[in-house]
C-alpha cells in the first residue's frame, strides 16, 4: 500500500517510461478514464458516440464488473452471484474503448501521466477518475475490515461480503434478530439500506417465520421515509411514528402490535456506540441489541484512489468545479460518481451516469476548442418495499450561484398511489436495472 507521497512520487518517474503526449501526435486527443464503474463505463462509453475519432483508455482494476445496484436481491436469493457481473465486452468491440485492466499506483499531474501497478505508461489530455467510495471500517469501535469479511458483512461494495451475507441470512436460527447499521450521509445509494431491510423482511415472511429486522440509524430521515414506510406498513404491519402520520392515506392505522421491522432513528436512540463483534452485540445510545446476523454499513468517503492522487478535501470528497466536474485540485482531472461532491445529486448509480454523459461532452467540446454546454443533470432512484411494492424519487438539477440545485417540484411515489400503480413500480425498478446496465456498458 502506498501513501500519497510515494504514488505521487511513482507518477514523477513517468517520464522514463517513455508515454507518448497524445495531441502532439495529431489525433483528436486521447482520454484516460480511471475505474470502469457506472460512471467511468458510461464517460467512455459517451465520449465515444460523441466522438468517434477520440482515444478513449478505461483503466479499471477488474475484468469484470460486479453490479452494486440490485445486489440486495442477492442476499435474499432473488438473483444469483453472478448476476451481478457485467462484461465489458460491448465497450471495447462496439465503440473501440481500449481497456487496461490494472490498478493506478502513480500520478504525475504536471506531466499528464497515469502509471499501473503493471508499469504501464499512460500519457492523457483529459483524464476523468469515477473512483467510487471507500468504507470506514474502523469508525465504529470494535468495527474493522476482517470483521466485515469474517463476521459482520457489510456488502456495500458488492463481493464475497455480499455472499456472505446471503449465506448468514439463509443459516440464521429460526425466529433471529437482523441488524442493519445505516450510515450517516452522505452515503452511497439513499434508500438502499432500507430496501435491503424490506427484502430481507419479506425473505423472513417465507423463510423464517417470527424473524425480526431492525434498523439502527444515527439519521432521524431518509429519501423516500414516507413511501418506504407506507410500504412496510402495508405489507409488514410495520407502527409509522406518530410524525411521519402527515400525508398518510386515511386508511392507515397503526396496529401497535410489534412488527417484524423496526426502524430506530437516531433521536430515538439508534446511532451505534460499538459493536462486539464476536458475540454480535451491538451498544447504542438506547441499550444492546444481540443480533444473529449483522450487517454494518459504515461511513463512507471517495475511493482510496482520490486520495491518493490528491483529489479529496477535508471533506474525504472530490471538490469540484460543477459546471464540468473538473476537478478543483488538479487541471485536466475530472472527477464523477460518487467520489464528488455534487451538492444535493445523491450518490447513486443513476447520477454516476448522468454526470458521466454531462461531463463526457463537456471534455469532447473541450478538446474541440468549445465552450462545454449549460448543464442540467437528472437522477431517479427505484426502491423496492417488497418484491411487487415499488417506489422512487426523482429529480432535476441545474446550477444556480455555482452549486448544483433541485429544479423538480413531485418527487416521489404519491403516498395515495394505487395497488396497480404501486405493481407497476417493482416493474419498472426491474425494466431499470436492464436499460441501466445496457445504457452504461453496451
Ligand atoms: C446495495 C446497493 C444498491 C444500490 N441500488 C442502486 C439503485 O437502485 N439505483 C442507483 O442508481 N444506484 C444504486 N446503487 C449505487 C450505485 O451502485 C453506485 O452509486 C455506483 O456504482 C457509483 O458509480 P461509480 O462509478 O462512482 O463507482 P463504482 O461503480 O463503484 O466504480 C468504481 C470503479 O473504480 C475501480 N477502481 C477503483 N480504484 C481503482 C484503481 N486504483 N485503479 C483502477 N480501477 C480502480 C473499481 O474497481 C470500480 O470498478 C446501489 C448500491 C448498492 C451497494
Amino acid at each position: 500500500m502506498l501513501n500519497r507521497r510515494e504514488f505521487l512520487r511513482l507518477g514523477a518517474g513517468l517520464a522514463l517510461a517513455g508515454a507518448l503526449p497524445a495531441r502532439a501526435a495529431g489525433r483528436a486527443g486521447h482520454v484516460v478514464v480511471i475505474g470502469g464503474g457506472v460512471g467511468g463505463a458510461t464517460a467512455a462509453k459517451y465520449l465515444k458516440l460523441t466522438n468517434p475519432a477520440l482515444r478513449v483508455t478505461v483503466i479499471e482494476a477488474n475484468r469484470t464488473y460486479i453490479r452494486g445496484y440490485g445486489s440486495s436481491e442477492v442476499i435474499t436469493g432473488h438473483v444469483a452471484m453472478d448476476d451481478l457481473n457485467v462484461s465489458y465486452d460491448a465497450l471495447k468491440s462496439r465503440y473501440g474503448i481500449e481497456f487496461v485492466f490494472d490498478t493506478v499506483v502513480g500520478f504525475d499531474p504536471d506531466k499528464k501521466q497515469v502509471r499501473t501497478a503493471g508499469r504501464q505508461t499512460l500519457a492523457y489530455d483529459k483524464l476523468i477518475v469515477s473512483p467510487g467510495i471507500s468504507l470506514q471500517y474502523s469508525a465504529i469501535p470494535g468495527y474493522s475490515a476482517t470483521a466485515a469479511e469474517t463476521r459482520a458483512p457489510s456488502g456495500w461494495i458488492p463481493g464475497p461480503q455480499t455472499a456472505l451475507l446471503a449465506s448468514q441470512l439463509k443459516s440464521m436460527r429460526q425466529g433471529g434478530t437482523f441488524v442493519l447499521i445505516a450510515p450517516p450521509k452522505p452515503y452511497r445509494c439513499p434508500p438502499g439500506p432500507y430496501e435491503r431491510a424490506a427484502l430481507v423482511t419479506e425473505w423472513m415472511r417465507r423463510h423464517n417465520p417470527g424473524g425480526k429486522v431492525i434498523i439502527l440509524d444515527p439519521k432521524d430521515d431518509f429519501v423516500t421515509d414516507a413511501s418506504m414506510q407506507l410500504g412496510w406498513h402495508r405489507l409488514y404491519g410495520y407502527n409509522i411514528p406518530q410524525d411521519f402520520m402527515n400525508g398518510m392515506p386515511a386508511d392507515v392505522r397503526n396496529s401497535g402490535k410489534p412488527s417484524p421491522i423496526e426502524w430506530i432513528r437516531g433521536k430515538d436512540g439508534g446511532s451505534t456506540k460499538k459493536i462486539d463483534v464476536r458475540s454480535l452485540l451491538v451498544t447504542t445510545a438506547q441499550g444492546v441489541i444481540k443480533a444473529d446476523v449483522l450487517n454494518v454499513i459504515p461511513p463512507m468517503k471517495a475511493g482510496k484512489l482520490a486520495f491518493d492522487m490528491g483529489l479529496t478535501d477535508a471533506s474525504g470528497w472530490c471538490p469540484i468545479e460543477r459546471r464540468t466536474f473538473e476537478s478543483s485540485k488538479h487541471r485536466d482531472v475530472f472527477v464523477i460518481g460518487d467520489a464528488s461532491i455534487a451538492d444535493v445529486m445523491p450518490k447513486s448509480g443513476y447520477s454516476a451516469n448522468n454526470q458521466a454523459k454531462i461531463t463526457a461532452f463537456a471534455v469532447a467540446n473541450l478538446l474541440a476548442g468549445r465552450a462545454p454546454d449549460e448543464p442540467k443533470w437528472q437522477n431517479v432512484c427505484y426502491a423496492l418495499a417488497g418484491s411487487d411494492y415499488g417506489l422512487f424519487v426523482a429529480d432535476v438539477f441545474q446550477l444556480k450561484n455555482n452549486k448544483i440545485v433541485q429544479v423538480s417540484g413531485h418527487r416521489y411515489a404519491s403516498l395515495d398511489a394505487t395497488p396497480a400503480q404501486i405493481r407497476l413500480g417493482a416493474v419498472y425498478q426491474q425494466a431499470w436495472l436492464k436499460t441501466f446496465t445496457e445504457d452504461c456498458f453496451a
